[in-house]
């Protein structure tokens, strides 16, 4: 860019005032220059040379004397300079070639005019014009010798003695002619100069369009951007290397594709050109293409509208956003979606919850909520291991999957919860028909590493509007009635009613009283001994917990069946009694008291507290009680149960280790005999049920003697239980049964009244009649 000031001209002479742009001016015209001074020369020596022939006309004259040298001077010097002006190099030389052209020919002219000619009054105003106007000297030199020339020409003119009269005339002609020559060349070199400053700065401007478009070409092809120009119709005009790159296509057949082709979906392309036609401009343009190898990516474009040879066109520029979509598409899974199962997580759950509630409200729907929990999941982990665990929370999560619509939602909710949503046309009466396939599905069998694995679920079900309107209150109702499937047994579906609030507030605070009455030491063991019924002696005893309550006095289990089937509290349960066993235990041996061996029960909920038997032996051990003091007391239940496959790990052990099983209440349960054969039990305990009506009623009689040859084909103890008359013990001792246990002989016992027990002098039974044989 030329700075401003050096383009001002001054005001007389009409030349640039920066000396150096003078200098510029100059130089750049010089080949123009010497071109022009040669012609100019080259005349002059021409011209008068043909003037000798007007100067013949003096001959004979004085004057020819003066005329022809100073002919002959003008055509030397002419030719002289003409000669010159080819070998200069800069323009002070060509200036002075012609200053001595001027000089000379001006004295020469002088000289010649004094002849008074009309011919040299015409040269001594035409010469001058010459001088100013033909002669491309700076201002300054061109004032000079003009004016300088003119007074020589006109002193040469004036010399002789006849033109006193016009004289004065003339000068003040040649004053006028030099002025108005000055204006002209001022006004001839202000236009030159403003011409050639316009052309100037016409070409830099074109040679920075060249320059810059160049560079445009050169950023245009080796950015590493993809760039594409493409008309408003679609037609391709050009891409850069990027961009053939990116799209894997060769420039010819990027060029004839129309860019509808590439887009994934062609109505995005018509959106774009709304955008760039309403903002000129888009920056930020979320689309999805496809490459010529038919892959597709997610691209990000920005575009600008431009005009192609007066058409309207686009230029996009294209960025592949794929990765990051993905990592963000792999963010955003990964904070909504549970790793394991791939099934949304709560936090996902709990918004798609919300907005299907919201659209509920709004369209009138119903909305069902299915919360399923895994029966006995733990028991799977702690036996099975964690892999097994993980696989059938994949199974189970896969099931769910498969057997919803898309439309439903199926989460995870952590550990072995799972949720799921239902839309219409579901409605209330219909969920729990649904809840059973859902159970069923969860029911089939699954095999991992070649092993089944027993699985089963509780659902609770809510509905919205029937239940409650607002998320967090049918999740709580869906939360009550899965609470209620498992109190209920588990493996079942139960639909929310809002009696449940009530049922389950009740077990909340039973469960506090109970957590609160274990660490008061307030539920004890009550011992209720076993007897021989033949010798009278007390084989051992029975623990049976009984609750100190501070308002309620003592309690026996019926009025706190929590403790003992809840999987969490009657494990607490479990570990409280036995310590005091074995406590108990120590204390009698120390005592030198012979106690026998001292039965504890366990109902099926303990059997789910995996480390169970190893925990006993310990607190045994820790107690300082041989494990064969301890006997442990099972109903036919826990056979039953899904954790039956660690029933038998626990027995088992149990038995190695010389604790004896019992096998109580026999009899009013549904497990089969054989049971008795697969697992370790050593004693049968006839229900008190059947002994209650045992001397009175044949069929109790008969079940009894059954029992009783039963155990004894088994070889396995046979006791019975609740014997309160002697009747009913004299029936038992007649017909071979060895144990009772009743209150005929002792009420359960505080521990503090065992010693005196045993001290005690006991019932004996009359002695039995001799046998007829
Ligand atoms: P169970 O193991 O069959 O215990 C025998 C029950 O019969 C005891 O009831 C006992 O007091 C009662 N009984 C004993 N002799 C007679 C009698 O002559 N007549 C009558 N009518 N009843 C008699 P209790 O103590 O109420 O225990 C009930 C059940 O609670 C027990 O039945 C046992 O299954 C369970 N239980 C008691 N303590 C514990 C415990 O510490 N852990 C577990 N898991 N269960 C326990
Ligand atoms: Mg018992
Ligand atoms: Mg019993």
């Amino acid at each position: 860019m030329t700075d401003p000031s050096t383009q001002r001209l001054s005001a007389i002479g009409g030349e640039f005032i920066d000396s150096e742009r003078e200098r510029a001016f100059q130089a750049e015209r010089m080949p123009e220059t010497v071109r022009h001074l040669r012609l100019l020369f080259l005349l002059s020596a021409l011209l008068n040379t043909l003037f000798f022939i007007s100067d013949w006309r003096f001959y004979g004259q004085p004057h020819f004397l003066v005329a022809f040298p100073a002919r002959a001077v003008v055509v030397a010097v002419s030719l002289g300079c003409w000669l010159a002006i080819s070998r200069v190099a800069t323009f002070r030389q060509a200036q002075a070639t012609m200053l001595v052209w001027q000089w000379v020919t001006a004295l020469a002219v002088g000289a010649l005019v004094s002849s008074h000619s009309d011919l040299a009054l015409f040269v001594v105003v035409m010469l001058p014009s010459i001088y100013y106007l033909v002669v491309p000297n700076p201002f300054r030199w061109t004032v000079i010798s003009g004016a300088g020339c003119s007074i020589l020409m006109l002193v040469g003119y004036l010399s002789g003695d006849d033109t006193r009269a016009t004289a004065t005339g003339l000068v003040l002609a040649v004053l006028v002619l030099n002025f108005a020559l000055v204006l002209v060349v001022t006004r001839s070199n202000r236009l030159r100069r403003l011409e050639w400053a316009a052309t100037q700065a016409e070409r830099r401007a074109k040679e920075e369009l060249t320059r810059s478009r160049a560079m445009f070409e050169r950023l245009f092809r080796t950015v590493p951007l993809p760039l594409v120009v493409v008309k408003t119709d679609g037609g391709i005009l050009d891409t850069n290397d990027a961009a053939v790159t990116f799209f894997g296509a060769n420039r010819d057949v990027l060029g004839i594709r129309s860019v509808d082709e590439i887009y994934i979906h062609p109505e995005d392309r018509v959106d774009l050109i709304t955008a760039l036609k309403r903002e000129g401009r888009v920056n930020d343009f979320e689309t999805m293409v496809r490459l010529a190898d038919g892959s597709i990516r997610n691209v990000l474009v920005a575009a600008t509208l431009v005009e192609v040879e007066g058409a309207d066109a686009v230029i996009s520029a294209v960025i592949d956003i794929t990765d990051r979509k993905a990592a963000e598409e792999r963010i955003w899974r990964a904070a909504s979606h549970d790793p394991l199962t791939d099934l949304p997580n709560r936090a996902l759950f709990q918004s798609r919850f919300e907005l299907a509630l919201a659209d509920a409200n709004h369209t009138g729907n119903t909305l069902t909520l299915f919360l399923i929990d895994l029966d006995d999941f733990k028991a799977i982990n702690d036996t099975r291991g964690h892999d097994a665990g993980d696989a059938l929370l994949q199974e189970m999560a896969e099931r769910l999957r498969r057997m919803m619509r898309d439309e439903d939602t199926v989460a995870r909710l952590g550990g072995d919860e799972f949720v799921v949503i239902v839309g219409p046309p579901l409605r209330m009466e219909h969920a729990g028909a649904l809840a059973n396939r859902i159970l069923d599905e969860m029911r089939r069998p699954f095999v991992f590493k070649g092993e089944p694995i027993e699985s089963g679920a509780s659902i609770g079900i809510a509905v919205y509007p029937d239940h409650d309107s607002k998320p967090a209150e049918l999740m709580k109702d869906a939360d009550l009635a899965l609470y209620s499937a498992k109190a209920q047994g588990r493996n079942r579906a139960v639909l929310f009613s809002p009696d449940m609030r009530n049922l389950v507030e009740h077990r909340a605070t039973m469960t506090r009283d109970i957590q609160e009455a274990l660490q008061e030491g307030q539920i004890v063991p009550f011992y209720q001994p076993k007897v021989n019924l033949v010798t009278g002696e007390v084989i051992g005893f029975e623990a049976l917990a009984r609750w100190d309550h501070p308002q309620q006095g003592l309690l026996s289990p019926s009025a706190f069946p929590l403790a003992f089937n809840d999987p969490e509290l009657s494990a607490l349960m479990g570990e409280h009694i036995v310590r005091q066993v074995a406590a108990d235990i120590r204390r009698w041996l120390d005592q030198g008291v012979k106690c026998g061996r001292v039965a504890v029960n366990l109902s099926t909920s303990q059997f789910s507290w995996i480390g169970l038997s190893r925990r006993f032996l310990d607190i045994l051990e820790a107690a300082g009680v041989p494990p064969h003091y301890l006997d442990v007391e099972i109903t036919e239940t826990v056979f039953l149960g899904r954790a039956s496959v660690h029933v038998m790990t626990a027995l088992q052990q149990f038995h190695e280790h010389g604790i004896r099983i019992a096998l109580d209440d026999f009899g009013t349960g549904y497990a089969s005999l054989i049971h008795l054969k697969q697992f370790p039990v050593d004693d049968i305990k006839i229900d008190q049920s059947f002994i209650r009506d045992v001397d009175r009623d044949s069929e109790s009689a008969a079940i009894v003697v059954a029992v009783i040859d039963l155990g004894k084909s088994l070889c396995m103890d046979v006791i019975a239980e609740g014997v309160e008359t002697v009747e009913q013990a004299l029936f038992l001792r007649d017909h071979g049964c060895p144990f009772v246990q009743g209150n005929l002989y002792s009420l359960p016992l505080r521990a503090e009244a065992v010693v005196e027990y045993l001290g005690r002098e006991r019932l004996r039974l009359p002695d039995p009649a001799p046998s007829s044989a």
